[in-house]
């Protein structure tokens, strides 16, 4: 129990601020956890399960003497959640985010940071497809990595403090560049999960010719993308917006693979779809050897 910043303000009290002010709890990191969100259900269900210490009727008073500051809300509102609080903020804060893009959220509220407090964006590479007050839990980050993204002259000793957060919370951490990030993510999140709400589509668009057959006998295939089509519209809306140029250029590369497993398919060449299959397979064995996944069939689905 290492109590790091006395008092820390969740701004946003959904997926991602809850299982925060959890991990927190649960490691001693904060003397106090305020929190506030746009909503007065949301504030009103947060209340009800204790998920912070104090449900704050406004942004302005949630940050008030916080020591920490971390914007939880989705990448498009950032910017004016920040211009809220500015001039609440106390000398020697840091202000920080969990946006899943970092170089728009760095130009919306990197100019509304006060001389004297300190501006530390990152990532936690952890979620789940449920979203609001309720979903969050203690040990979503445990073996995760959390990616900070360090803006010009960002103060050395509020980064360890900040990583040193985000270890207790339990993710590993890294730092990276803005315009690296963003390319790494529309690689492993943003452009997948823009696939997986296409391929639900079109099943939605099927499912009206052939009935239920398409919920009814969902394969493994299907109900993983099913999960994934399933998150929250206003995060993926806006992380789309904010992060066009590196999706579209890995949406760009995927339709050429597309393309090329198309053709490979009209023209009877097995020999092709093999190699290409066999290549991504030791993608996966790399993940799972990596620990950010489990080798258990079907995702642990399968009940022996
Ligand atoms: P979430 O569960 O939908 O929660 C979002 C929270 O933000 C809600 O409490 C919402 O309040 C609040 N909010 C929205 N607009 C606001 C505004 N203008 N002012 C104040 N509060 C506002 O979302 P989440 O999954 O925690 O995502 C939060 C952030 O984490 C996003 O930037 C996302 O990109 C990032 N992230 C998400 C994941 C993931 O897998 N979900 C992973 C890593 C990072 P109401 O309930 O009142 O609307």
């Amino acid at each position: 129990m290492t109590q790091i910043y006395k008092r820390v303000a969740l701004i946003g009290l959904g997926l991602i601020a809850g299982s925060m002010a959890l991990a927190m709890r649960r490691g001693g990191l904060a003397g106090e956890i305020t929190g506030y969100a746009r909503s007065s259900e949301t504030r009103k269900v947060a209340g009800e399960i204790g998920l912070v210490d104090r449900v704050c009727e406004s942004a302005a008073e949630a940050v008030k003497g916080a020591d920490l500051v971390v914007l939880c809300v989705p990448v498009g509102a950032m910017g004016a959640v920040a211009a809220e609080i500015a001039p609440h903020l106390q000398a020697g804060a840091t202000v920080s985010d969990v946006g899943s893009v970092k170089r728009a959220v760095i130009d919306a509220v990197g100019p509304h940071i006060p001389k004297g407090v300190h501006f530390i964006p990152a990532h936690p590479l952890a979620g789940t497809e449920k979203s609001g007050p309720t979903s969050g839990f203690a040990e979503l980050f445990d073996g995760r990595w959390c990616l900070i993204v360090p803006v010009e002259g960002t103060d050395a000793a509020a980064t360890k403090r900040l990583r040193d957060l985000w270890v207790g919370m339990g993710a590993q951490v890294d730092e990276m560049e803005a315009d690296h990030h963003d390319l790494v993510l529309a690689v492993t999140s943003h452009t997948p999960h823009l696939i997986a709400y296409t391929m639900v589509g079109v099943a939605d668009d099927l499912s009206r010719v052939t009935d239920t057959e398409v919920v009814n006998y969902s394969a493994a295939g299907f109900r993983d993308f099913t999960r994934i089509a399933a998150s929250d519209p206003t995060m993926w809306r806006d992380v789309f917006l904010n992060n066009k140029e590196a999706t579209l250029e890995i949406l760009g590369r995927f339709t050429e693979e597309l393309f090329a497993l198309q053709r490979a398919i009209r023209t009877g060449d097995g020999d092709h779809l093999h190699d290409y299959f066999t290549r991504t397979r030791a993608i996966r064995r790399g993940i799972i050897e990596a620990g950010q996944d489990t080798d258990v069939a079907d995702f642990g689905r399968v009940k022996k």
